[in-house]
């Protein structure tokens, strides 16, 4: 008999969505006549780009002849992706050597493989309420997991605390679910700490496309001494629109070193291209196609639109939120509104009033951490229809 990997049994049941789902069910059932607006998809709904579309046609007809076929590609993405992303951050002031770059089918992927360059006796930092996936890999691998509180009182955006020594830290901003996102000042203090504790930052960036503050940073290599403490991950998916098309990547500097139990130096860049090599076998071209084209001056605007198109959707959300003087955080710079469930209500009972009363479907804020459970969360992702609909219904509630 196979000894299984028991540290599964320790993963809290991954109810969320299920249960989500299993209420509206109910609901619809008894209420044939009414419609119910999801506000609660973590998923975006605008169709991609011409730029990009005309990009992965080319892709495919690139595979219907013997000069322009591609076989299995360099694991670490094509040179021409690196280039364009790194260009990309050029564009924002942040200096990336593409060989740093290791393009991938997403950021969830790359969030969870990391797990596999760190050993199993490390002090792990996450916040809560948070993207679960870094919790849950992490769980998966057996490690214990310190929990930093993000709150109301420090606008969900916790601080290092000096006093705890930390080993891996992983950060998102702007963060799902809260929509908070760090300051150059805020994430200088982490980089420092970081430094002073010989920690590694695991940033999630999967949202900076969202940030229109420019005094806001796109990257944490935007912060200086960054390179040598933190790896961060991309996504194409909520940048543009690749959800269903797959893509994202992975920057590890080089000059990310650290000392093994017996002093050696190593390269977590090495480690990771050791890693990839070994189990992936990079993204198709096809899409490495399309995705090259997200990063060309047309390409950017087609995905700026959307982008703008959401946004607009957020500040329509935040602008009723604040009418009503209901305490709320994020919209501006993200696609998340998250706030404070009115008359101190539980998130899940929250969930059924709004369900009963407006039929607007939202994420309980109890599934992203116990932090969450007086919270709640609208994204920005559905149609501007249904999201005016919605607000005008939320409006007359309360
Ligand atoms: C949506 C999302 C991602 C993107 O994951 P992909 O696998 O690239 O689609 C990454 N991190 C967070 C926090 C997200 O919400």
């Amino acid at each position: 008999m196979p000894k299984i990997n028991e540290n599964y049994l320790n993963l809290k049941e991954s109810y969320l969505f299920s249960e989500i789902n299993h209420r509206v069910a109910d609901y619809t059932q008894k209420n044939p006549d009414k419609k119910v607006i999801r506000l609660g998809i973590g998923d975006v709904t605008r169709p991609l780009g011409s730029t990009i579309i005309k990009a992965l046609h080319e892709g495919v007809d690139a595979m219907a002849s013997s000069e322009t076929f591609k076989g299995y590609g360099p694991e670490q993405g094509y040179e021409f992706l690196r280039n364009a992303i790194a260009a990309y951050y050029e564009g924002h002031g942040v200096d990336i050597n593409p060989k740093d770059i290791f393009v991938s089918d997403g950021a969830k992927s790359d969030t969870g493989n990391i797990t596999d360059i760190f050993g199993n006796d490390n002090v792990i930092l996450i916040p809560d309420p948070v993207y679960p996936v870094y919790v849950d890999t992490n769980i998966m691998c057996g490690r214990k997991i310190t929990y930093i509180s993000g709150t109301a009182e420090n606008g969900f955006l916790p601080m290092p605390d000096k006093n705890v020594h930390a080993d891996i830290i992983y950060i998102c901003s702007p963060n799902n679910p809260t929509g908070a996102a760090y300051n150059c000042a805020q994430l200088k203090e982490w980089v420092d700490y970081a430094l002073e504790n010989e920690a590694v930052i695991l940033y999630d960036s999967a949202y900076e496309a969202f940030i229109s503050d420019p005094a806001l940073p796109r990257s944490i290599f935007a912060i200086e001494g960054a390179k040598k403490c933190a790896i961060e991950f991309g996504s194409l998916s909520k940048t543009a629109g690749f959800t269903g098309t797959r893509c994202g990547y992975t920057i590890v500097p080089q000059e990310l070193v650290f000392k093994t139990g017996d002093g050696q130096e190593v390269s977590l860049n090495a480690f990771w291209n050791r890693r990839q090599t070994t189990k992936f076998n990079g993204t198709s071209y096809i899409i490495q196609n399309g995705a090259a084209a997200v990063f060309t001056e047309e390409g950017m605007v087609q995905c700026m639109e959307n982008i703008a198109y959401y946004k607009e959707n957020a500040r329509i959300i935040a602008e009723v939120l604040e009418r009503k003087g209901i305490r709320y955080f994020g919209g501006k710079n993200s696609p998340y509104i998250w706030f404070e469930c009115p008359d101190h209500m539980e998130s899940w009972e929250f969930f059924d009033y709004l369900l009963n009363h407006a039929q607007i479907v939202g994420t309980p804020g109890a599934g992203f951490g116990e932090n969450g459970k007086d919270f709640f969360r609208l994204t920005a992702f559905g149609t501007r229809e249904n999201t005016l609909e919605a607000m005008e219904r939320f409006e007359k509630l309360f």
